[in-house]
């Protein structure tokens, strides 16, 4: 019955048939087309107007509280814009705009200093928008199911409260370098997007506890990792990682670590030390190096390497001319900070080792969703002569 109306082309008679219409609506109706229009079409129709209709009421019905309205729920209402007079809602705590149709974000939404959780997930933004940095009260921030490719200038500097920021589902490509701003972030989830790196300013969140960066095109951790003290949960399903940081191993608090899916053929030492309760690694190919059983052969060093190696055994020996010497020598001092311990005799060594890997078996307290019996774990040896003296479950690896 009421599709058959809409037929007509008569713009008085739909007027007459809404006289609750609001002046947004009967614009939106008089956009649609007459013509041709299909059964399903108006019944679109009819639902647009049901959930419009029904969005402005509840809106009416928030406003009529005023300062005393907390929560305001417009939850699929087909809104493609937010409403404005939401800043009349100074108490508002809560606003749910989710399964929307809105492209932006009103800039009346800065009067609403008490809100604590936002929504927004499920509509069309198209960046983390500008004016959310004004919600100094802001805990949980939700954009999901977007289309977000970029962060807002500016908009880390506020939202100095955050604690959650869900941006799943969206199309970003980076992380900016501000994130580091967000200083209470405690939640932050950014699974299926385009992601081909963390940057190093995302580990100075030190009271981020779980980070999910599922299903993204991730090839490296950074060293910086550890500074993350607080992390608890990191998921990082279906990546393009193949090596983990072994500063990863400094994390305390790790309990969940989910890496499945990777590249990652061995993991670094001092894994075995994480104090996991579950670890997932399924869908990597875990150790396809082949190992092997050393022949003697002599080390062959480079002069730099040699030098390296003894300079930095000299520094161990507290060597006071050298000590005081190398205060003058820059270049020195950085070739040597990227020395690494030999895991046989524990000097160091800097741009020469062989690669090991010794298989432990995985902690019993670490919950594994698949028969994981021997952990890879990657030792590197300064030489032949120390290779020589490894443990029976240590091999070489032969470099592809
Ligand atoms: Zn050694």
């Amino acid at each position: 019955m009421l599709f058959d109306v809409f037929s007509s082309n008569s713009v008085d008679l739909r007027m007459f048939l809404f006289p609750w219409h609001t002046n947004s609506l009967l614009l939106d109706i008089l956009c649609m087309p007459n013509k041709e229009f299909s059964p399903y079409g108006y019944c679109f129709l009819f639902f647009y107007c049901c959930s419009k209709l029904m969005a402005e009421r509840l809106l009416l019905r928030a406003l009529s509280g005023g300062k005393s309205t907390k929560i305001v729920t417009l939850n699929g209402k087909k809104l493609k814009k937010m409403p404005s007079t939401l800043e009349r809602l100074q108490g508002l705590q809560t606003l749910d705009l989710q399964n929307n149709l809105i492209l932006n974000v009103c800039p009346e939404i800065s009067s609403l200093v008490q809100l604590t959780v936002l929504n927004l997930g499920n509509n069309l933004l198209q960046e983390v928008p500008e004016e959310v940095k004004y919600l100094s009260s802001l805990k949980k921030l939700h954009l999901f199911g977007n289309r977000i490719s970029r962060f807002a200038s500016g908009v880390c500097d506020g939202l100095q409260n955050l604690v959650l920021l869900n941006l799943n589902n969206n199309q970003l490509t980076s992380i900016p370098p501000e994130v580091n701003r967000l200083k209470s972030l405690t939640f932050l989830s950014i699974n299926y997007n385009q992601l081909s790196s963390i940057p190093r300013e995302l580990c100075l969140l030190i009271n981020l506890s779980e980070l999910q960066l599922n299903y993204n095109k991730i090839i490296c951790i950074p060293e910086e990792i550890n500074f993350l003290r607080n992390l608890q949960k990191l998921f990082l399903i279906r990546n393009k990682i193949e090596v983990l940081p072994q500063e990863l191993c400094d994390l305390a608090n790790l309990r969940i670590l989910d890496i499945a899916g990777n590249k990652i053929q061995i993991f670094p030492p001092g894994f075995q030390k994480l104090k996991l309760k579950e670890l997932h690694c399924e869908g990597n190919p875990l150790f396809l190096k082949k190992p092997f059983k050393a022949v003697l052969q002599d080390d062959l060093c480079s002069l730099q390497e040699i030098t390296s190696r003894f300079i930095m055994n000299q520094l161990n020996e507290k060597d006071p001319y050298l000590m005081k010497a190398i205060e003058y020598y820059p270049q020195v001092r950085k070739i040597i900070s990227h020395a690494r311990p030999c895991a046989i005799c524990g000097k160091h060594f800097v741009t020469m080792w062989l690669e090991c890997v010794e298989f432990v078996p995985p902690s019993k307290k670490w919950k594994t969703n698949y028969n994981l019996r021997l952990v890879p774990l990657q030792k590197l040896v300064c030489s032949y002569k120390c290779f020589n003296r490894r443990a029976p479950n240590t091999f070489g690896i032969a470099q592809a």
